[in-house]
Parts: structure tokens; C-alpha cells; sequence
């Protein structure tokens, strides 16, 4: 199956001069969907994982369903004043400005392996500040994983210390 074909390319969005890949067609259908969850969860399968994590709001589309695959736990990262519980926050840089993502203090264990997961990578920001998160709470990071990956924006050079893949490369 070639699951390049049910993600919508959709130009100039959210503006100007950005080639948007859509998901939701591809998350539509049942099969491309589950073939999906398959190809990221076989990435992941043979490193033993305690735990997947999520960044909102795509990566828990493709987060939860390969947990619920590998048979272990799901935990979301964030934006702030999201999490009920006590949290951690990561700030991180973007154009203009900054943002923040958030976790759960009681989420990951030290020690704890954990596993990654995004529908794509760009630049790698929003990855590596969920990596962050994880290794500040004494998780080990050993496997990173997208659906989608923009070569052009070079973003693996960021995860240069961490194993990733990704199943579509545009
Ligand atoms: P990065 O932080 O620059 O790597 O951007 C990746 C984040 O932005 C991911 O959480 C994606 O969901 C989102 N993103 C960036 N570009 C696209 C796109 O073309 N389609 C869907 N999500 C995107």
C-alpha cells in the first residue's frame, strides 16, 4: 500500500509559501490508518519500550494507537495549563517568540525507555523539547518516530544522538 497517496498536500497553508501534508485523509481511512499504525509500531517493536509519548495534538492520533498496538502505556505532552496534574514545562524558541510544552511529573519513571512519536518532522522543535521533557525526568529516549519527514528542513540534524525514522519522506 502506498500510504503516500492519502495524505493531502494543501498549498499556502496555514500561510503563505507553506506545502501543508494533511493527515486527516489518511486518518480517515480505515486501512491506510491501520497500515500506518503498523509500519510506526515495527519501528519500535524490538526496543522493548516502557512507554509512548505523544506531543499534542497529532502525535496523540499516531501516539496512542502504536501503544495500544505494543501493548504499553501513552503519555501526552502538552501545551501549557493543559495537564491537571503537576507538571514540567519546557520553553522553547520559535521565529518569533517562544512556546511551551508540559508533562506530567508522575509520567515517566527514571529509567524508564520511551519511545517518541509525531505525525511529522520539520524543523525537529516541537520533538526535541517532548525529548526534553522525557530525559529531564530521567526517561532514555530510544526510539523516534514520525509518519512524515520534510528532508529539506534537515530536522534529524537536531536528533543526531537518537535513532528516528519515519515512514514518508517528502
Ligand atoms: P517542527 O517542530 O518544526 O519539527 O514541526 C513539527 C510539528 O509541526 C509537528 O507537531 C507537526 O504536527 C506540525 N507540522 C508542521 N508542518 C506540518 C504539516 O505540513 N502538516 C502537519 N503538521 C505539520
Amino acid at each position: 500500500m502506498n500510504l503516500e497517496k492519502y495524505i493531502r498536500v494543501i498549498e499556502d497553508f496555514p500561510v503563505e509559501g507553506i506545502s501543508f501534508k494533511d493527515v486527516t485523509t489518511l486518518l480517515k481511512d480505515g486501512e491506510a490508518f491501520k497500515y500506518a499504525i503498523k509500519l510506526m509500531a515495527d519501528k519500535i517493536r524490538d526496543k522493548d519500550v516502557d512507554i509512548v509519548v505523544g506531543p499534542e495534538a497529532r502525535g496523540f492520533l499516531f501516539g496512542a494507537p502504536i501503544a495500544y498496538e505494543l501493548g504499553v502505556g501513552f503519555v501526552p505532552v502538552r501545551k501549557p495549563g493543559k495537564l491537571p496534574g503537576e507538571t514540567l514545562k519546557y520553553e522553547y524558541k520559535l521565529e518569533y517568540g517562544t512556546d511551551s510544552l508540559e508533562i506530567h511529573k508522575d509520567a515517566i519513571k527514571p529509567g524508564d525507555k520511551v519511545a517518541v512519536v509525531d505525525d511529522l518532522l520539520a524543523t525537529g522543535g516541537t520533538i526535541l523539547s517532548a525529548i526534553k521533557l522525557i530525559e529531564n525526568l530521567g526517561g532514555i529516549v530510544v526510539h523516534v518516530g514520525f509518519l512524515i519527514e520534510l528532508e529539506e528542513l534537515m530536522g534529524r540534524n537536531v536528533l543526531s544522538k537518537y535513532n528516528v525514522s519515519s515512514i514518508i519522506k517528502y
